[in-house]
């Protein structure tokens, strides 16, 4: 497993400084995480948010299956990718479409330890919806050229 020291260090999405890194407790190995000095935004790679929030439940409804549409206007500090807004209660997570690292707003990983202790109800609802328009946006055009196909056999 490489150290975590050696990833380069990197700049806040929203103000461009570079991040400061900081060691945190957890159980298990200790991860590093990335804070703005400007914005005091607090940036987790992948599987990180799992670790300070000791709630897999809530951190895979905020990972996982988060579709392909980018509704954030961030780009990811690790990868440069698109990221996407994935919300828990009033909480609004970005989250990177490609390495699933994330970027929390000052503030809001103290809410989302919150929600968490106050034990999380995952929306499903609101994300079979999501998942339900992709899929009708992949399908209109499928299902366009199926009709065009059978009624041109007729
Ligand atoms: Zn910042
Ligand atoms: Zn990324």
């Amino acid at each position: 497993m490489p150290l975590k020291n050696e990833l380069r260090e990197i700049e806040c999405p929203k103000c461009w400084v570079t991040m400061k890194q900081e060691e945190v407790e957890v159980l298990g190995p200790n991860i590093i995480i990335d804070i703005c000095p400007e914005c005091g935004g607090i940036w987790l790679d992948h599987g990180e948010l799992k670790k300070l929030l000791k709630n897999r439940k809530l951190s895979d409804y905020l990972t996982k299956h988060i579709g392909t549409q980018s509704k954030s206007k961030l780009v990811c500090a690790r990868c440069g990718w698109l990221m996407d807004i994935e919300p828990a209660e009033d909480v609004e997570v970005d989250v990177c479409l490609k390495c699933g690292g994330v970027w929390l707003d000052y503030g809001e990983l103290e809410k989302l330890k919150a929600i968490s202790k106050a034990g999380f109800k995952a929306d499903e609802l609101a994300k079979a919806e999501e998942r339900w328009e992709e899929l009708a946006q992949k399908d209109r055009e499928s299902v366009l050229l199926g009709l065009f196909r059978r009624l041109s056999r007729r």
